[in-house]
């Protein structure tokens, strides 16, 4: 047996509709990628969202969260469905989610938009424009207008019906978000745009301040600063001008949509949410998809990706993630394609047989 050098705890959280099948797929090519770098995995399964109601009652069972903060990272498949979908909000299984990021104090939500050679066709954008994008949005998502004091309805001097929101930052929020931010971008391509409003709210040109003022510890980071109007524009425009996009709470809600719809391919998408210590949370951004749960057609890559952000993030196995992404062009180049991602030419699959072939190519790297 192979002797491992290093040993890590994941807490894997299947959840609902197609999340048990696209995590059993990445769990399989953790364990696989770990024993070709020599490092052990002890997973530890608990219930969460609709199946932790079901079973449980609860969306998020004390026993999942306790489980998930003694672990060394978080591996969530999808959560929801139809059945929980009339639910008072306690009972929803989107809750359980709200409630396991504050449970994690996870701060810095991680977003890459990659256009794959194979698949530049599923752009939404022309592939001359779409070809060769590789970008990430970190959004800070924990602090801003959606959490800001006060807020709320009520009347102004003359009886009229308003309704207000604040936006807050304090320099820590601010502070830690842009280090994460610089971090990432020091391991990817060491460019970073901080996108704000700085010409209209002191929130924003607060933000700015800090990050600027964080620079000078970079020095191998390229910084620039650009209005959130213009970025959504660049992003259709010309994004293969970004590598990392840092960005407040609401202005990285919005663009990292826009971001992943460039890619086109939601079954290809991870995700990942970091806090300063302690697990992060890695998870696809798409849902639960309940019109293709339980038929073996879901497309496992976006979680398997998820997988080695886990790797290159959250445990700082650079190695190990890289073999995973390589084994997931590999397959692609080799022609397989679950049916979201299918087109001519193509070797249509379900989502085992697509893991096996991931597994086939992580293999024959080694
Ligand atoms: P959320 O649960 O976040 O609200 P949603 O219900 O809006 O998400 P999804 O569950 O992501 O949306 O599904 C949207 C569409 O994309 C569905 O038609 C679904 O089948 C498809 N889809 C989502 N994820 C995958 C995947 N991994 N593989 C194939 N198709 C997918
Ligand atoms: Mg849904």
């Amino acid at each position: 047996a192979a002797t491992h050098s290093k040993s890590y705890s994941i807490t894997l959280l299947p959840g609902d509709g197609i999340g048990p099948e696209v995590i059993s797929v990445a769990k399989s090519v953790l364990n696989l990628a770990g024993s070709l770098e020599g490092i052990e995995f002890r997973f530890k399964e608990m219930p969460m969202g609709g199946a932790a109601l079901d079973s449980v009652g609860v969306p998020l069972p004390e026993e999942t969260l306790a489980a998930a903060r003694q672990s060394d990272a978080v591996l969530l498949g999808a959560i929801g469905g139809y059945k929980w979908d009339k639910n008072e909000k306690h009972l929803k299984p989107e809750t359980g989610l709200l409630l396991l990021r504050q449970g994690l104090r996870v701060f810095a939500n991680l977003r890459p938009a990659t256009v794959l050679p194979q698949l530049a066709d599923s752009s939404t954008l022309k592939r001359e424009v779409a070809e060769g994008v590789d970008l990430m949005v970190v959004r800070e998502l924990t602090g801003g207008i959606y959490f800001g004091k006060p807020r709320g309805f009520g009347t102004n001097e003359k009886g009229e019906e308003i309704a207000f929101n604040t936006e807050v930052y304090a320099s820590y929020e601010v502070d830690r978000i842009a280090r994460v931010a610089f971090e990432t971008a020091r391991k990817r391509h060491g460019k970073l745009c901080s996108v704000d409003k700085a010409n209209v709210l002191e929130a924003s040109m607060f933000w700015r301040k800090r990050v600027l003022a964080m620079a000078s510890e970079y020095p191998d980071v390229e910084l620039s600063h650009m209005y959130v109007d213009n970025a959504a524009m660049q992003l259709v425009r010309n994004p293969k001008q970004f590598d990392t996009i840092v960005t407040n709470n609401i202005f990285g809600d919005i663009l990292s949509d826009e971001a992943s719809m460039i890619t086109g391919s939601i079954g290809m998408l991870p995700s990942a949410s970091l806090g300063k210590s302690g697990p992060g949370l890695f998870e696809p951004i798409h849902g639960s998809a309940p019109d293709i749960a339980g038929q073996d057609k879901a497309n496992p890559l976006a979680t398997v990706l998820s997988a080695a952000m886990l790797l290159k993030y959250g445990l700082g196995e650079e190695r190990a993630a890289k073999r995973i992404e390589n084994a997931v062009m590999d397959a692609l180049n080799r022609g397989f394609r679950t049916g979201d991602i299918h087109s001519a030419g193509n070797k249509l699959v379900g989502c085992k047989e697509m893991g096996e072939e991931v597994l086939k190519s992580a293999d024959s790297q080694a």
